[in-house]
This record gives structure tokens, sequence and C-alpha cells, in this order.
């Protein structure tokens, strides 16, 4: 087990990293408080029993899994719905689910009643290494992200034994994100990810999700909010979101990071062993397709305010720099 009191500016979040975590006594949940949990029907089809025993469950709300759930829409309804069963301002917020769940629950707690408490319960690998840290959170309205605000969970609980039920695909899905960790911080890991065959019953799981939670917590420690260090995490995200966005959210989010990372690089020969990589995990498929001039886009998205936009740069494995690119008219 591996217990870390994360401080940021003004927050301490407690992230739990324990096999078997999560079971039918919910022992990181305090007693006598109001407990609602947001999920998705995926999961509620293996985890409904497990909820139903939260103590001081209120109500659960199961949504549509899948990106477009992160939407207006999906706020509206949620909202309304809490509003309607009264929420208070000392309601706990539980969010049991992938990226989706984490940043539509987490940008619902920061606005709800200006802020309620919530806790980050992520199942996909993408939750457990990426989407529940750092407080990130928000929803897509006419694009990927474009609402949203910073508001950390009080707790991250990451169970590792909850990725059993993950599908092959969405775990892949994951090893994208995890391949993003090794290139722009820590070559070790790329090695042992290149070298095994990383699945849900690998023996070192537990492990790889603490590396890369480390590698994410020390970058928004450098800078919470984004303006320089942290930007090294969006390494193959400038590609990856144009690539969901005109996919119409059809390849998800780990895939499309993943070959937008292939994009945006330019060394030759670690192009090539990430497509070696990209192919041993199925996330390959169909790359070539998307070798499209991607600048078109982020231009159209974003020239009326800058000319240049901050990249990332690997000339070696685990050394990501970043640097800013211009865009020429
Ligand atoms: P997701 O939430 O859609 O989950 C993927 C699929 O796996 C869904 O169908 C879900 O129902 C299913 N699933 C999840 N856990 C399961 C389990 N244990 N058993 C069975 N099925 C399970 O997507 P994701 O890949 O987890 O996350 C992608 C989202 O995260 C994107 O919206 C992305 O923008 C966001 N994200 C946010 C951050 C951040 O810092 N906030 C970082 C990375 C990604």
């Amino acid at each position: 087990m591996s217990e870390l009191n994360l401080k940021y500016h003004g927050h301490n979040v407690r992230l739990i990293l324990e096999n078997g975590i999560v079971n039918d006594s919910w022992p990181f949940l305090e007693q006598n408080r109001r407990y609602i949990v947001i999920t998705d029907t995926n999961l509620t089809k293996h985890y409904g029993k497990l909820l139903q025993k939260i103590p001081g469950l209120e109500t659960i709300f199961a949504i549509k899994p899948g990106e477009k759930s992160k939407s207006i829409d999906m706020y509206q309804k949620i909202v309304s719905a809490l509003i309607k069963i009264n929420i208070k301002r000392n309601d706990i917020l539980i969010a049991f689910g992938g990226g989706v769940v984490g940043d539509l629950t987490g940008f619902i707690a920061s606005t709800i009643l200006r802020g309620v408490e919530y806790i980050q319960v992520p199942t996909s690998l993408i939750g457990q290494i990426d989407s529940s840290i750092g407080g990130k959170c928000g929803i897509d309205f006419n694009g990927k992200n474009t609402i949203g605000s910073f508001y950390h969970p009080s707790n991250i609980i990451i169970d590792p034994l909850l990725l059993k039920t993950l599908p092959t695909v969405e775990f892949a899905n994951g090893i994208g994100e995890m391949i993003k960790y090794a290139l722009i911080k820590d070559e070790k890991l790329f090695l042992e990810i290149e070298n095994n065959s990383v699945s849900n019953s690998y023996s070192n799981l537990s492990e790889l999700i603490e590396k890369c939670i480390n590698i994410k917590h020390k970058l928004i420690l450098k800078d919470e909010y984004d303006f320089n260090e942290r930007r090294l995490l969006n390494f193959g995200h400038t590609y990856g979101h144009v690539i969901e966005e005109l996919s119409g959210y059809k390849i998800p989010h780990g895939k499309a990071v993943a070959i937008g990372m292939y994009y945006e690089l330019s060394d030759f020969d670690i192009k090539e062993r990430l497509l070696k990589l990209l192919t041993q995990y199925d996330l390959s498929a169909n790359f070539e397709k998307w070798n499209i001039d991607y600048h078109k886009y982020i231009k159209n998205d974003k020239k009326s305010t800058m000319s240049a936009i901050t990249m990332v740069k690997i000339d070696k494995i685990g050394h990501g720099k970043l640097f800013l690119k211009e865009f020429d008219d």
C-alpha cells in the first residue's frame, strides 16, 4: 500500500494506492456523511452491488459511457438532479469511473453550490495514472475540454484490482498515456513496457501506476496551473485532440494521444520504437490515416489569440523538453 499526501497550493489531497482498497466496507469513507455517486452504466453492471454498500449513500447517477457524456447536456442533467435532491455543501460526490466520469464529476463538484467535496475512485488505467490526479476537470463544448476548472478531489483512491474488469482495448488506451510518461521522463519505464506485455494481470502493475503518478505529481508541484513544466504532460495531446475531434470522438483519448505522439515526434529512431510499441499494444490500427496537416486545425482553433504553441520535443527517451512552435502564415 502507498499513501501519499499530495500538497498543492491550498489543497491537501490524500492518495491511497492499494489492491483491494475498494471493498464492501468502503474503509476510506467517513461515517455520517451523505455520498452521491456519479458513474457510468458499464460500471454499474460490474460494481452496482458494491456501490450500494456505500455508507451514507444518497443516490447513484449512472451516465451513458463514453466521451459524448462529457457534455453540457449531461452537466445540466446531473446538476438539475442534484438540486432536486437538495444537495448540501457538506455532501460528497464520488466519481467512480474512468476519465469521463472523473472530469465531469470534478467539474460538477467545482461549480455546484460554489464547490462541494469530491472523491476520485478511478477505474480505468487512464483514470488511475492520469486523469484523477492534478485537479483538471471539465467538459467538451464546441471542442475538447473547452469548459473546465482546476479543482482537486479530497481523496484519490486507486485500486488496481478494479482494472480486472476493464476491457483489453481500454487497458491499451491507458498504455498510450503510460508510454507518454515514459517518453517524457522515464527511459526505464519505456524499456519495461517494451520488454514485457503489460496487462491487468502484470505482476508489477501497481509499481508502474505509482511511477506514473509520481511523474505527474512532481510536474504539478512545479507548475500547478499548466503554464510551464506541466505542459510536458501534453505531449501527443495537441495532435491527439485534433484526432479525437475529427473522428467525432470515435477514436478514444488514449489511442488518439498514442498516434499524436508518433506524429509529434521528429527523431526517426524514437518514432520507429514507438511505432513497434503501438503495434505491440494494438494502438496502431489506421494510424497512417492520421498523417494530416494538424497545424491547420490548431491554427484555426488558436490563431485568434496566439501565433505560436508550446509543444514537446524528445531527442532522447525520458528527456522531454518544451519548445515554442511558431505558426507560419
Ligand atoms: P472513459 O471514462 O470513457 O472509460 C473508458 C471505458 O472504459 C468506458 O466505456 C468505461 O465505461 C469503461 N470502464 C472504465 N473502468 C472500467 C472498469 N473497471 N471495468 C469495466 N469498464 C470500465 O475514458 P478513459 O479512457 O478512462 O478517460 C478518457 C477521458 O479522460 C477523456 O475525456 C480525457 O480527456 C480525460 N483525461 C483527463 C485528464 C485530466 O487530467 N483531467 C487526463 C487524461 C485524460
